[in-house]
Parts: C-alpha cells; sequence; structure tokens
C-alpha cells in the first residue's frame, strides 16, 4: 500500500482580525488575510481546515460589525466559508451578541460545519451536531468540537436564553465511542486550553477546570489529534498518553501520542497536523505551529493585504475609518452601558478627554486588561483586601455583615485591584467586551443601529456586499 498523508489546518481565537496591529518586534503579521494567503497554496485535496472559536468578536472590526447588527451570516463566517474551512467550532465569546445572533451566523453558513458536543439548549436538546465524518483520499476523518465549560462564567447569563455548556470531557468520551469505530483519523477540536504541560505533566496554571485539553487526552481513548485555543498560547506538541516516555515534539512518535496544537492569537499562527496512515494505520504524526511570515511575496492587492482581494478587506478599512471618527457618548453615558452590560460600578474606567475618537478609547485598555469583572463570596473578598488599604476608594461596601458573609458579590476591577484579588475568581477579563458595549450603545443612541444594513446597503439576497448567499438551510433544529 501507498502511504497516505492527511493535513490538518486549523486556526483559533483570531477575534475578528482582518489584521493583527503591530506588536512589538518580529510578531508575525497575523490576521485573517495571513491564513488565506497561507492556505492559497495547500493541497485542498488531501487536507481539512478548522477554526477553533472566538472568531466573530475582539477588535475594532468586530465592533463596528456589532454596530451595523448583521442579521445573518457574520463577515468573519462568510470569510472563512470563502476560504474553504470545512469545520467551525464557537469560542466562549462567540457567544457575546447572544446565542440567537451566534445561531443567525452560523445558519448562514452553507459549507461549515459548526459543531459542539457539550452545547445544550435551554430544554436539554443538543444545540450542534457533536462530530462529523470527512473523507480525504479515501481516509475517513472524524472531528469532534467542544467548547470550554466555562461559557456560562464567561458570558452574560441573559444572552445565553437557557443554554448551557456540559462537561467537555464527558461529551468527548461519549462521541468518541462512537465515533471511534467509524473512522480512520480522530481529531478533537477544543475551544478550551491546556492545563498542564502535556510532556511533563506539571499545571501550567491554576486549575480551575476552564482549560481541559490533558484531562481529555489523558481519559479519553482513541483520539489522534486535538486542536485547543482560548488561551492565546501557541503550542505543539506529541503528547504521550501512555508510560511511553515523552517523544520530541516535530519527530516520528509512537501510536501512543496524541498531536496537538494551540495556534496562538490572532491568526499570527496556523496550527499544523500532519499524519501518514498506511492500509489505515496511523505510522506517523506531526504538530506544528506555523508563524505566518515570509509571506511577503505573495500578490498584493490595491489595500495592500496579502492573497486574494476579499470583501472582509474592504469591511476592515470602513472599521478602521469608524476608529478615527469621534464617540459622541458622554463619560456618563459610558458609565451607565458599562455598568449594565457588566452588571457593576465603572467609574473605575480611566476614560480619555472629550473629545475622543474610537480609537483613543480602545488605546485606554489595551491588554493586558485595564477591566476585570470579579464574582466572589464576600468573605474571601474581605479577606483579600486586608492586604489593600486603600479598597474603600472603589466605593465597596463589601464588609461582612450578619448572615450575610458568604453572598456573592460582582464588581469590576482594575488593575490594582487585580493585583491583590485571586486571579481563579476572574469572571471577564475582556476590554473588548465593553468596547464594542459602546460601539452598539452609541449607534442606538445615534440612531444608527438597526437591522438596515442589510436593505441599506445591500439587494437580493447575499447577506452583505461581496458575499454570495446561496444557502438558505437552517441549522437552528439541528
Ligand atoms: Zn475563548
Amino acid at each position: 500500500m501507498t502511504p497516505k498523508h492527511i493535513v490538518v489546518y486549523a486556526t483559533s481565537d483570531l477575534h475578528a482580525h482582518w489584521r493583527l496591529p503591530a506588536r512589538g518586534t518580529g510578531a508575525s503579521p497575523g490576521g485573517l488575510a495571513h491564513v488565506g494567503a497561507f492556505l492559497a497554496g495547500v493541497d485542498r485535496e488531501r487536507c481539512l481546515i478548522i477554526d477553533n472559536g472566538d472568531l466573530l468578536t475582539g477588535s475594532p472590526l468586530g465592533s463596528w460589525i456589532a454596530r451595523q447588527d448583521w442579521p445573518r451570516g457574520h463577515p468573519m463566517v462568510m470569510e472563512i466559508e470563502r476560504l474553504g474551512f470545512d469545520v467551525a467550532v464557537p469560542g466562549n465569546h462567540d457567544f457575546d451578541r447572544g446565542v440567537q445572533q451566534l445561531r443567525e451566523h452560523i445558519g448562514a453558513s452553507g459549507q461549515i460545519q459548526f459543531l459542539c458536543a457539550n452545547w445544550r439548549n435551554s430544554d436539554g436538546s443538543a444545540a450542534l451536531p457533536a462530530s462529523t465524518v470527512l473523507v480525504r483520499d479515501g481516509v475517513r476523518i472524524g472531528v469532534i468540537g467542544v467548547v470550554t465549560g466555562h461559557v456560562q462564567r464567561l458570558s452574560i447569563y441573559d444572552e445565553l436564553d437557557g443554554a448551557y455548556f456540559v462537561d467537555p470531557v464527558e461529551a468527548v468520551r461519549a462521541e468518541a465511542e462512537r465515533l471511534r469505530p467509524q473512522v480512520d483519523l480522530l481529531l478533537v477540536s477544543y475551544h478550551g486550553g491546556l492545563e498542564r504541560d502535556l510532556v511533563t505533566g506539571k499545571p501550567t496554571q491554576y486549575d480551575t477546570g476552564e482549560d481541559q485539553a490533558a484531562r481529555i487526552i489523558a481519559q479519553v481513548r482513541g483520539i489522534d489529534g486535538l486542536v485547543a485555543g482560548h488561551q492565546h498560547r501557541t503550542a505543539a506538541v506529541l503528547a504521550p498518553v501512555s508510560s511511553v516516555p515523552a517523544p520530541v515534539s516535530g519527530v516520528p512518535a509512537p501510536a501512543s501520542s496524541v498531536a496537538v496544537v494551540q495556534p496562538g492569537y490572532g491568526g499570527e499562527y496556523i496550527g499544523v497536523l500532519k499524519f501518514t496512515l498506511l492500509d489505515g494505520v496511523i505510522i506517523e504524526r506531526t504538530a506544528t505551529a506555523v508563524p505566518l511570515t515570509g509571506l511577503d511575496t505573495a500578490p498584493r492587492t490595491a489595500d495592500g493585504a496579502f492573497g486574494p482581494a476579499s470583501p472582509l478587506a474592504e469591511l476592515d478599512r470602513k472599521a478602521q475609518q469608524w476608529c478615527d471618527s469621534l464617540c459622541s457618548l458622554t463619560d456618563t453615558q459610558i458609565h451607565a452601558a458599562v455598568a449594565a452590560r457588566l452588571g457593576g460600578p465603572a467609574s473605575v474606567l480611566a476614560l480619555p478627554p472629550e473629545p475622543r475618537s474610537w480609537r483613543q478609547i480602545s488605546a485606554a485598555f489595551q491588554a493586558p486588561y485595564g477591566v476585570q469583572h470579579y464574582r466572589m463570596p464576600r468573605r474571601e473578598l474581605v479577606s483579600a483586601l486586608e492586604v489593600a488599604p486603600r479598597w474603600t476608594m472603589w466605593g465597596l461596601d463589601v464588609r461582612p455583615s450578619g448572615g450575610n458573609q458568604d453572598a456573592a458579590v460582582d464588581f469590576v476591577a482594575n488593575a490594582a485591584l487585580n493585583a491583590v484579588l485571586p486571579p481563579w475568581r476572574v469572571q471577564r477579563a475582556e476590554v473588548i467586551d465593553w468596547f464594542e458595549e459602546l460601539a452598539v450603545t452609541e449607534a442606538r443612541v445615534s440612531g444608527t443601529y438597526s437591522r438596515g444594513y442589510e436593505a441599506e446597503h445591500v439587494s437580493g439576497d447575499a447577506p452583505y456586499p461581496g458575499y454570495q448567499h446561496e444557502h438558505e438551510q437552517d441549522h437552528d433544529d439541528a
């Protein structure tokens, strides 16, 4: 028999980046523009392309899109469909604008199979298929999609509309047992991270259960490859699944390993898993995170992006223009909008003075995040703040009283409080969430927010300019 070569390409945590803003020196350009340039050169007959979630929000482009309230077919979804992605898994942030809107975006895609083994509707039914089987060069490839079980803790309760998320390990185990006999190659695309070093077994963080890739690998039999994400880290490793000595990343490993890749943030890297099969048996596997550099020789379009011209490039140009326009919201309006969204006082936000552009507001809250949202028992909060004598300036009345000592409190903290509060209690560390909330709030206040972008700018069936909309199938009942 001739060996067969299957390659899996994976993105994760693109966070609505067409082009990633420059960060330091030597950083990969990143963004979906460069992912597209990379994918333009791959062998489509023998590959599988997966997006591992947190696709829709997290950049000025994402916030600008949210301002338009796209009714169906989020531009990021339509762009990865245009690039030929086969499978996508929703990440926790893809629920930021609500379950209903996410469903509409998923439903607008005709070719990408959205998977999630642990997302349940309020009535307990599965919201999406747990897995799919794709055939490449005669090889049957099973893919199971799954998201961190912490979506409920990371999302705004009302936006989930009763949806809940069961244990990812159990969900993958059940689906793997069912699927394994039907496939030659079994992959898991997990929008969650690595809680341990997969070779040494040492914990890499406080283990809250938010990231469970090591558990999935250790507790579910029969997985050949796993795509991780969510932590915005980069990793590529052959994870031993028994007591076999740890193989070195990038070299052939015994069959008792899982090829794992975590492709960073914003399309700086693309994850690549390669499998060689002989007579249906995997004889070699590798995992690599490939930086999206060295693509400068790719053809440039008029706007300077790499690769073929994309409708998203034009939307990104409009989003950048919007970033340089002035935000009309007052401090009071901004505080009210953030407080409503985050459910806590927003007076700690250090806003730049008026008049201010959206870009100035965004720049005031760069990573590693100026605002975090905590939910923790009063008793724990009080003991934590005993080492922070200035805590009263934040306006928090958290002194224990009567039998109410253990009632949980929600509040927004800043860098000073972050230094003294236990990191495992952080609920939301995402500045961009409220930036997007402001973008939508201003559009509402100024009367420009509506489901009108489609009617205003597009005629016919296309959900937005530049993308054909040939598929009306609805995944809602899947
Ligand atoms: Zn995530």
